[in-house]
């Protein structure tokens, strides 16, 4: 026990997150240790633990696996924060920051210039990056029943409000409905990706992309909170609650970004969300001395997912991401139904 965070009151430092150690009914604080800096000095990722005074499942979120996508950040404090344990069935997670080097440095990357979420599960006997990669699934994402990943766009580039799920997975796919996000996604989940990985230990997950890096940003926050509650109500480990209308998610089959083939100034003309038409004009590049040298137009029928926001572009520049709007039955995925209840299971024995 320490009580060194300013404010944090006693924070409990650990090697692995052992929930069932956890006094039930609380929210425990921990400092979980990832890895030794070169001064041997821990780097701890800090993570919020509320165990209900009832069994059920662990349902936990990641935020910040890239460094600088920090709108999780909020969600997890007040999803957390919020909860009435008396009535809380099971456990939640919140690891606030997943990757702290990358945090401290305000980027997307590990340190040693690796994508964390291009390496996973890491090695037990890699390099840096695949050492804490490693130690982030095996000390922290086991212990995990369902698994909400929570990102935003990267730096010079703005994402709406979306899902990334499995949409023919019946739980990721009730998943991401619940969450009632402004799209919808389906994304078999990918090698290598912390979702990917997530999946492959038979833990249901989805990404949720909130919006731009290096903010938060209010509305797209509450609404996150307001679909993770829901995912927790139709599990059955909080009192349903009733629920706001908002506009149902555009579901997508597939994506596409679309890149410059030249450089210069970049002008991307629709917002996120907009509705794209085949042939529509979607974004101009200019030259270092102000003329129009390409017109970039939609490929064809889309809705925008995400753009670029930064002029400065080299060839090959990403200009937006498009979506492909899908009707779920012709795709053969799952359609919105009431969630059943998930079995209370015995978190798996995580690994040292
Ligand atoms: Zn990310």
């Amino acid at each position: 026990m320490i009580e060194w965070i300013e404010g944090a009151g006693k924070v409990r430092c650990t090697e692995a997150l052992e929930l069932d150690d956890l006094p039930k009914g609380t929210v425990s604080r921990l400092l979980v240790e990832i890895a030794r800096d070169a001064l041997g000095a821990p780097i701890w990722a800090p993570v919020l633990v509320a165990r209900g005074e009832k069994p059920g499942p662990v349902f936990g979120m990641t935020s910040a696996l890239h460094g600088n996508e920090l709108n999780g950040v909020p969600v997890i404090h007040r999803v957390i924060n919020d909860l009435q344990l008396r009535a809380l069935r099971g456990t939640v997670v919140g690891v606030v920051i997943a990757n702290v080097p990358s945090y401290l440095r305000e980027q997307r990357r590990f340190p040693d210039g690796t994508d964390l979420n291009h390496i996973m599960p890491g090695r037990h006997d890699g390099n840096v990056a695949e050492i804490f990669a490693y130690r982030l699934v095996h000390r922290i994402l086991k212990t995990f029943n369902y698994h909400v990943d929570l990102h935003t766009a990267s730096f010079g580039r703005i994402n709406s409000l979306y899902v990334r799920a499995d949409m023919k997975d019946p739980t990721t796919s009730q998943m991401a409905y619940l969450q009632r996000p402004q799209i919808i996604l389906h994304n078999p989940a990918s090698d290598h990706t912390f979702r990917g990985t997530a999946m492959e230990l038979g833990i249901p997950s989805v990404t949720l992309e909130i919006g731009n890096p290096h903010r938060f940003q209010p509305e797209y926050v509450k609404r996150s909170i307001v679909g993770m509650r829901a995912i927790l109500a139709e599990s059955g480990m909080v009192a349903k609650r009733p629920l706001s209308m908002k506009e149902p998610p555009v579901l997508c089959s597939s994506s596409k970004w679309i890149y410059t083939d030249a450089g210069g100034f970049l002008e991307v003309l629709p917002g996120v969300t907009e509705r794209l038409q085949e042939g529509q004009v979607m974004a101009r590049l200019t030259n270092a001395f102000g003329d129009i040298i390409r017109e970039y137009k939609a490929p064809f029928d889309g809705i925008v997912i995400g753009k670029n926001v930064n002029p400065a572009a080299q060839t090959g520049a990403r200009i937006l991401h498009l979506g492909v709007p899908a009707d779920a039955k012709e795709h053969g995925f799952q359609e919105r139904r009431e969630w059943k209840r998930p079995k209370a299971r015995k978190p798996k024995d995580t690994e040292r």
